[in-house]
């Protein structure tokens, strides 16, 4: 059996937001820290069968216009000439039409909330990220059954012009955007604790989305109180208080069946682990515990689909690792 490629974003520790000031409380540190990806990358590189491929290019504009608006791309890029070395960004005010205002005004019309401190390196971090989604979708279009890629900053919250949710590109669409051009049309299922309300931009007949998560009226994104997130290439499970590993694999087995019977030639995962029981970023708890990530994996495996997996979330830093061990013993089974 080959190796299963695995490809690390080098420059994500650009992107080192200092605090979360997202739930009106006291600010936090904040928790999308590079420490998840040391977690992962240590149980890794004590794993059998991986093959580790250090990313050093970052995605350029051409390529992430496919999904994200120049304006959009424009600005994050710019924003990290006015922020200090010790400094993190937030929007002022927030508005739909910025485009008159300076610079350093625009960002609250590409967010909407105070979660995703931008740095002076996080676009290029962004970039990196993005590039190692991209890398991790080109070796499946090479002939790869799986890659995994590393995601961070994350991304299935960022949307055509739009950050938040500790996200700035969105990888796994654009992952599914490169896999589609060979292999679509392409199911993106997103398991992260998490409605991906960014991914959800980007569904249409060439990129399916569905997703299993917390219910987004009760937990970010906190969905506006009107507001239907579906859509005809959509469909969206929420789980209910308290789910446990039983009650999330009875969901995931009916969304597998619905992919199963789409017709999809491959497969973008969304991989979250704040589905972990105890992440302290649930709103409404989700109770998985070690051993449901294999039995997720082996599940999604028998799809048999060729599959690119990207990390979303997951912010019990400590346990990631384990996370990612117990994932892959399912999957590479
Ligand atoms: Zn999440």
């Amino acid at each position: 059996m080959n190796a299963l490629p695995v490809f690390l974003p080098v420059h994500h520790a650009l992107h080192q937001p200092l605090r979360d000031y997202s739930d009106g409380l006291p600010p936090v540190p904040h928790p999308e820290a590079p420490q998840r990806i040391e977690s992962i990358l240590s149980a890794l590189r004590e794993a059998d069968g991986i093959a580790l491929h250090e990313v050093e290019a970052l995605a350029d504009d051409e390529t992430l216009a496919r999904l994200h608006d120049r304006d959009y791309l424009a600005f994050l890029e710019e924003i990290g000439t006015l922020i200090g070395d010790t400094e993190e960004y937030l929007p002022g005010v927030f508005r739909d039409d910025l485009s008159r205002a300076p610079l350093a005004m625009r960002g609250g019309m590409y967010c909407r909330e105070i979660g995703t401190p931008l740095r002076r390196g996080s676009m290029r971090a962004a970039r990196n990220s993005a590039a190692a989604a991209l890398a991790a979708a080109e070796a499946v279009r090479q002939g790869a059954d799986t890659a995994i890629a590393l995601c961070r900053p994350p991304g299935h919250h960022a949307g055509r012009r739009r950050y938040g949710g500790y996200c700035l590109l969105n990888n796994a669409c654009l992952a599914a955007s490169h896999l589609g051009e060979m292999r679509g049309p392409v199911a993106v299922l997103d398991l992260d604790y998490h409605l991906g309300d960014g991914s959800l931009e980007f569904a249409d007949e060439t990129l399916r989305y569905w997703s299993l998560h917390a219910d987004p009226w009760l937990s970010y994104p906190w969905l506006d109180a009107g507001v239907d997130p579906g859509g005809p290439f959509v469909r969206l499970r929420s789980l209910p208080e308290d789910c446990d590993g039983a009650c999330y694999l009875a969901l995931l087995d009916e969304v597998l069946a619905e992919i199963t019977a789409c017709g999809c030639r491959s497969l973008v995962l969304s991989l979250g682990f704040d589905t972990l029981a105890g992440d302290d970023i649930q709103d409404q708890a989700v109770q998985l515990e070690m051993d449901d990530y294999r039995a997720i994996a082996i599940r999604v495996r028998a799809l048999g689909l060729p599959a690119v997996i990207v990390l979303e979330g997951g912010y019990d830093a400590p346990r990631l690792g384990d996370c990612m061990t117990a994932f892959l013993a399912g999957w590479k089974r």
